[in-house]
């Protein structure tokens, strides 16, 4: 049996609860981005406007909907 002060075993639990909550927590950050990242892999920002739109993978220069400028396949930063 462990033997510990009353003090010492409210700090342990609760360090070990508070660990766990971080853990859960930075997981599903993680999962979060991941799911961001992949649902805009095909969006690009024009270079010309900065509009943001949809383009097809299979084209290598696909054109800005707004100005008609061709872009290349840069995937637009996450704001
Ligand atoms: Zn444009």
């Amino acid at each position: 049996m462990i033997r510990m002060q009353l003090p010492w075993l409210v700090f342990t639990a609760l360090f070990i609860f508070l660990t766990g909550i971080l853990i859960v927590w930075i997981g599903y950050e993680i999962a979060h981005r991941r799911r961001v990242a992949e649902r805009h892999r095909h969006w690009i920002r024009c270079r010309v406007c900065s509009f943001h739109f949809q383009a097809d993978p299979t084209d290598k220069l696909p054109a800005c909907p707004q100005c008609g400028a061709q872009n290349e396949h840069i995937p637009a930063p996450l704001i």
